[in-house]
């Protein structure tokens, strides 16, 4: 049951209650909420809900109407966010782990996981108890497949999952590897799971093979309950009658899933299907229907694998999926990030900004704007978002140290370029570290039960008001507010309390003041998105670059421009955006904003540069990332 404590109750109080639920048997999670202290308790009280209802300090008790009860969403309203080392689970980064079936040599292992993490996985996996259908199978190498595992993750730097099938490997579990594997044929297996629940290593859950849903969460509610909550669900097919896959991905346990716990869910379109060339289309299908991740298998010779070749992708395969996948995920609100673990290693071994223990990035604006969305999802968990209120006020922190970086939009794809920000480029010298694209999707956000008629001004930015012109035109009796930005907006029509008042805003800011959506996705146009440029001092040692910004001026006579350009078009170097500005002081004189698909700072690139700076006036080479 889940019961509501009265505000700014005492925490002798609190204790009271805890302990009078502990000694009912119940497991007790506190409910974190900024307004609201909850309490959560599993169990079977011997008292009924009455009696909690009236203990002191206790406002309402609602009982969990699941059978699940520590992972039901009611129980904690919040996602659960895994880390495993510099990798999260269930947040806004998409995680892909891949790797071989089984680990069948310290040389297999080694290849592909170099594979893989080269084309953007963060965890490997690979069996080394395998349960098999047949016993006269491979059955995978044991504890000599997790010492090549741990080997795995000391050379290539992934995080390594394996499954285990018996409480007897716990200790070996511990010693070798990150990220506990139970299989689908397991699910049910309770000595299994309350071992896996008291060794608090992150688990990852397969769906058993005829399982529903509900016995899959009670599964997942055994780990819980005994103490670890780190669990991440998989959903690997089920077994219907359909027997032209190996299984049926049941893509809909995702939504299903979502809405029913707060623990993240990852797809593993190998086994479902369990044909190589079904994997690719189930796994991007997976991401679009919101799934936090995936589990591909992934085998260099895959004809001689010992185990699932058939369904296994050969490396190339894998690295056109997560090409695949990275532009979808922007889609539904979400990165797949290449330099993942690269960044997270040179932003930790970046001298913190002086007087600070954490790494710090200026945004404009507020919590729960878009600018906030693209700091947190360039950099996860491994940074604290600093809300500035002008863009020269970014572009002034970070250059005297206060931060680390700033992180400002570029360009929209319907309203352009954002001048102001070009003309900052140019004034400091600062550097370009990375850019981001987010789809920018606007909602009608109201106060929880306000009905569309009862609404009479909406707040918003005005910008924002102009991408939402169809939808507003058919709401010509409201009265629109113009607000400095989305989150401010939304924080304002709280304030002020009343139906009547309405925001528009992305879905983070609705939730992070505690308002409803109304209208989703009211933006004319749904292909608005935002791309923005992340900024520091140094460039970050993050992976291979393969873009570059530079900003040049040329002589005033005919062709100047041409003859820069040609410099590109000859060498078939692609030029992806040509933007000009007016020069302060030249009237009628222009510096162009070049960014090209080459990283002109690399060894190869040292000639052209030459070429490009004698046909020049002025060049500055803004970053390669
Ligand atoms: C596996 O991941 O290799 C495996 C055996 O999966 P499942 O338990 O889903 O069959
Ligand atoms: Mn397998």
């Amino acid at each position: 049951m889940i019961l509501v404590l009265e505000k700014g109750i005492t925490e002798e109080k609190k204790n009271s209650i805890r302990s009078i639920l502990r000694r009912e048997g119940c497991i007790v999670r506190e409910i974190s909420s900024n307004e609201q202290c909850i309490i959560g308790s599993a169990g079977k009280p011997a008292h009924d809900v009455d009696f909690f209802r009236r203990l002191p300090g206790v406002v309402k008790v609602t009982p969990v109407s699941t059978s699940f009860k520590l992972v039901s969403r009611q129980m904690h309203p919040e996602d659960t966010l895994i880390q495993v080392g510099d990798v999260v689970v269930g947040a806004e980064r998409i995680v892909v782990i891949a790797g071989p079936c089984a680990i069948e040599s310290r040389d297999q292992a080694m290849t592909i996981a170099q594979e893989v993490r080269r084309y953007g996985a963060v965890l490997f996996r690979g069996g080394a108890f395998k349960p098999r259908t047949s016993p006269y199978s491979f059955q995978g190498l044991g504890e000599e497949a997790l010492k090549i595992l741990a080997e795995v993750r000391e050379e290539v730097g992934l995080g390594v999952v394996t499954e285990m099938t018996s409480p007897a490997q716990a200790d070996m579990m511990m010693k070798y590897v990150d990220v506990v594997q139970i299989g689908a044929r397991n699910m049910q297996n309770y000595e299994l799971l309350k071992c896996v629940g008291r060794m608090g290593k992150p688990v990852l859950l397969k769906r058993g093979l005829s399982a529903t849903i509900e016995e899959w969460l009670m599964s997942a509610e055994y780990v819980l309950s005994e103490g670890n909550d780190l669990v991440c669900l998989c959903e690997r097919g089920i077994r219907t009658f359909e027997p032209y896959t190996r299984n049926t991905l049941d893509l809909s346990a995702i939504p299903v899933i979502k809405n029913l716990t707060h623990l993240p869910i990852i797809i593993d379109p190998s086994h479902a299907t369990g044909i190589r060339e079904k994997v690719p289309p189930m796994a991007r299908a997976a991401i679009a229907a919101g799934a936090d991740g995936l589990m591909i298998e992934v085998h260099h010779d895959p004809d001689n694998a010992l185990s699932d070749g058939p369904q296994s992708l050969y490396p190339k395969q894998f690295a056109r999926l997560m090409r695949n996948i990275y532009v979808i995920a922007p889609v539904v609100g979400k990165q797949l990030d290449f330099d993942y673990l690269d960044k997270a290693k040179a932003v930790d071994e970046m001298p913190a900004a002086p007087g600070h223990a954490d790494r710090r990035t200026a945004f404009l604006g507020e919590i729960g704007t878009f600018s906030h969305k693209a700091c947190t999802q360039y950099f996860g968990t491994k940074i604290t978002p600093v809300p500035m209120s002008s863009f020269k006020a970014i572009f002034e922190a970070v250059k005297q140290g206060e931060v680390d970086f700033g992180v400002i939009p570029l360009e929209n794809s319907l309203a352009g370029s954002i001048h102001e920000n070009y003309d900052l480029l140019l004034e400091y010298n600062l550097k370009i570290i990375g850019e981001i694209k987010l789809r920018i999707m606007h909602h009608l956000i109201g106060h929880p039960g306000t009905r569309m008629e009862n609404i009479k001004r909406v707040y918003s930015h005005p910008q924002v008001f102009q991408q939402c012109q169809q939808f507003l035109n058919s709401h010509d009796n409201w009265e629109l507010v113009s607000v400095s930005n989305t989150a401010r907006a939304v924080k304002q029509i709280k304030e002020k309390g009343t139906p009547a008042d309405a925001a528009i805003a992305g879905k983070e800011a609705a939730e992070i003041h505690g308002m409803e959506v109304i209208e989703e996705g009211i933006e004319t146009n749904p292909r608005n998105y935002t791309r923005f440029a992340v900024i520091g001092n140094k460039p970050l040692k993050n992976g291979p670059k393969n873009k570059s910004s530079l900003i040049y001026s040329t002589g005033n006579r005919p062709g100047a421009l041409y003859e820069t350009l040609k410099v590109f078009a000859e060498r078939g170097i692609n030029l992806v955006k040509l933007e000009s500005r007016p020069i302060h002081g030249k009237p009628w004189e222009y510096m162009f904003y070049v960014d090209i698909e080459a990283d002109v700072e690399s060894d190869s690139f040292k000639p052209i540069l030459k070429l490009l700076q004698k046909k020049t006036d002025y060049l500055k080479v803004l970053g390669c990332y």
